[in-house]
């Protein structure tokens, strides 16, 4: 029994036993994880991790002292396979695990290719840091990758491959890679940037299946017949939240768990938290959606266990994200979902520009490329919901805290 039980041993959980305790949370604590890591950061697995250039020690949350220096209960290679929300416990194994309030964190599962092949051995997600030690051991022997998905990870995926010298094929089955999260001149960019690196890089590309040998892919078949050898496929084409038990109890959701503005699920003293957790935003004009991104892990983690600790304070921050591609560091801010017009300032060419973000003449977000000043500075702007100029957003020699002065 723990007095607040949180299963899921991700960013979510991670922040919401590190804000319990900061806040005074006396009672006991504990976080089920299945995978057998403490908590670690889940970006650099298609960035820093998986270049090589962090250790796994770098990227842990906290050091792995941590945990028991602050009472909390690490239970670890463990997966929740039930919910009881009126005995108020937990199913793990045969064994019950009771809690008074339950917290769940327990982002989402690598949605998989369903086509032939889609099984074999060397057809690889990026989720966990099994996943990526797993193409890591590999990657010496091999030289050609087959990324499935134009998504950031696969993108992030397919810079890091190239800096090590291999040849990447990329498939977007759309017309654009990064379509459902930018505008097209993000998209455009990012598409010249790869080629230019060396990746083939193909929109509109569908895949038919996976040719397999001896357990293995050996090559990607596209719907018009072409034939992409490989020594490897990444998929990179999305999640599934992991919701399974909290819906079989009976919890309101469909595409991740509903949660109201404190993250509370419609079960008692049931809380859903990060990537799993579906919930309106005012970012998004108040539509119901799910964010995957660190930034909604810790801010819900931290409104769910304020109200616990019984203070209101309904979920409302701004989104903010980020993506390192090359030499190439991206940052949003806002959600560009629904926006009727961009702004471009700056020249792509000399790498370094923002996208603004505008719906009806408000500035909604904006995506900044190695442009630190734009993302800092408007901020502020996709906070007030600011009305202003394009022509003058668009003057890159005004910093975006004077525009609308
Ligand atoms: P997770 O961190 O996924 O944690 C959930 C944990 O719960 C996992 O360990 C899972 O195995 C476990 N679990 C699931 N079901 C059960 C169960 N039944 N019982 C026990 N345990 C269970 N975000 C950014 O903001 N910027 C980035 O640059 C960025 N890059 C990313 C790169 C990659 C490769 C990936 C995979 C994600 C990236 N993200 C990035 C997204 C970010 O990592 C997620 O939004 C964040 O991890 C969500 O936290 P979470 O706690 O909801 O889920």
């Amino acid at each position: 029994y723990y007095d607040v039980l949180i299963v899921g041993a991700g960013h979510a959980g991670a922040q919401a036993a590190i804000t319990l305790r900061q806040l005074g949370f006396e009672g006991s604590v504990g976080m089920i994880g299945d995978e057998k890591d403490p908590p670690y950061e889940r970006p650099p697995l298609s960035k820093e991790y998986f270049a090589g250039d962090k250790s796994f020690e770098r990227i842990l949350i906290r050091p792995a002292a941590f945990w028991a220096e602050r009472n909390v209960d690490l239970l670890l290679g463990k997966r929740v396979k039930s919910v009881d929300p009126s005995g108020k416990f937990v199913t793990v194994g045969d064994t019950e695990i009771g809690y008074d309030k339950l917290i769940w964190c327990t982002g989402g599962a690598p949605r998989m290719l369903t086509c032939n092949g889609a099984d074999a051995g060397n057809v690889h997600a990026v989720r966990r840091r099994a996943d990526v030690d797993a193409m890591m051991a590999k990657l010496d022997s091999i030289s050609h990758v087959t990324i499935v998905g134009g998504g950031y990870i696969g993108l992030e995926a397919a810079a890091v491959l190239t800096k090590f010298g291999k040849q990447v094929v990329l498939l977007e089955a759309l017309d654009r890679v990064l379509a459902r999260v930018a505008g097209e001149e993000l998209s455009r960019f990012y598409e010249a940037e790869h080629r230019a690196h060396g990746v083939d890089l193909r929109t509109n590309a569908k895949m038919d299946c996976i040719e397999v040998q001896d357990g293995k892919a050996i090559a990607v078949l596209m719907a018009d017949g072409d034939r992409i050898a490989t020594d490897m496929v990444i998929v990179g084409i999305g999640i599934v939240p992991e919701t399974g038990p909290l819906i079989a109890a009976g919890a309101v959701g469909g595409n991740g768990v509903d949660v109201d503005e404190y993250c509370r699920t419609s079960l008692p003293d049931i809380y859903a938290v990060g990537d799993c957790a579906a919930h309106a935003n005012r970012f998004a004009g108040g539509a119901t959606m799910r964010l995957e991104s660190v930034q909604n892990a810790n801010d819900q983690a931290k409104t769910a266990v304020a109200h616990i600790m019984g203070k209101e304070a309904p979920y409302d921050a701004v989104p903010w994200f980020w993506s390192n591609q090359y030499d190439l560091k991206l940052q949003t801010v806002g959600l560009s979902t629904g926006f009727d017009q961009t702004v471009l300032r700056g020249d792509p060419a000399s790498r370094s520009f923002s996208v603004v973000y505008l719906k009806g003449g408000k500035v909604i977000a904006l995506d900044c490329v190695n442009a630190v000043k734009d993302y800092v500075q408007g901020r502020a702007h996709v906070l007030s919901g600011a009305t202003l100029d394009g022509a003058q957003l668009a003057d890159a020699s005004v910093p975006l805290k004077e525009v609308g002065l």
